[in-house]
């Protein structure tokens, strides 16, 4: 079971986990919203797989991604998806000239038979532009030039292109080779 109901990020888990013989469901309805409080991303990421178990008694998977900015000293790091978006980061960033980011994306499969945890992660390392370019993805993707790219930004790739090279796809990977036989 997916702790995410968001239709782009099922498809993509979906897609990447066919290869390793899982089957996903999206997060079933009805589920209340889990509060991210735990201070880091594993810790968001284990409460929101540790509720969908206790409802459901299956293996759950979750993640959780923060944008970590040096010159911010992390900052907004775990806060990311409560931050005020690209704009108020360009905003913050105007008189730095330290413009190395990072996104990590941790994810975590809990079990309901008490195995241990599956934690895996990805990071993509770059850049903040000094403005905003493209018009496709989502988030911070407009403001953020991977260091694995040809300069362009996460907005002006095709999915295909950012998810080679992106924190969730690195970070899917590494999920798929740890759950292969
Ligand atoms: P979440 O944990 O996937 O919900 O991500 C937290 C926040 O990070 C989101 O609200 C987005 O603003 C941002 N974010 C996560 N992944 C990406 C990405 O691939 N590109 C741009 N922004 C992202």
């Amino acid at each position: 079971m997916l702790a995410t109901q968001n239709p782009g990020k099922v498809v993509e888990i979906a897609d990447l986990l066919a290869d390793a013989d899982v089957e996903v469901s999206p997060r079933p309805d009805g589920l209340g919203e889990t509060v991210e409080d735990a201070g880091t991303l594993e810790g968001n990421a284990r409460k929101k797989a540790i509720e969908v178990v206790a409802a459901t008694g299956e293996a759950a998977l979750a993640d959780d991604t923060g944008l970590f900015v040096d010159a911010l000293d992390g900052e907004p790091g775990v806060l990311t998806a409560r931050y005020g978006g690209w704009e108020r980061l360009l905003a913050e960033l105007e008189d730095h000239q330290t413009r190395s980011a990072r996104f990590r994306t941790v994810l975590i499969v809990v079990f309901p038979d008490g195995r241990p945890d599956l934690v895996v992660e990805g990071v993509a390392e770059g850049q903040i532009a000094r403005s905003a370019q493209g018009d496709g993805g989502f988030g911070y993707d407009p403001i953020f030039i991977p260091d694995d790219g040809d300069g362009r930004a996460f907005a002006q790739m095709t999915r295909k292109e950012k998810n080679l090279i992106s924190h969730r796809g690195r970070a899917l990977r590494a999920l798929v080779q740890a759950l292969a036989p």
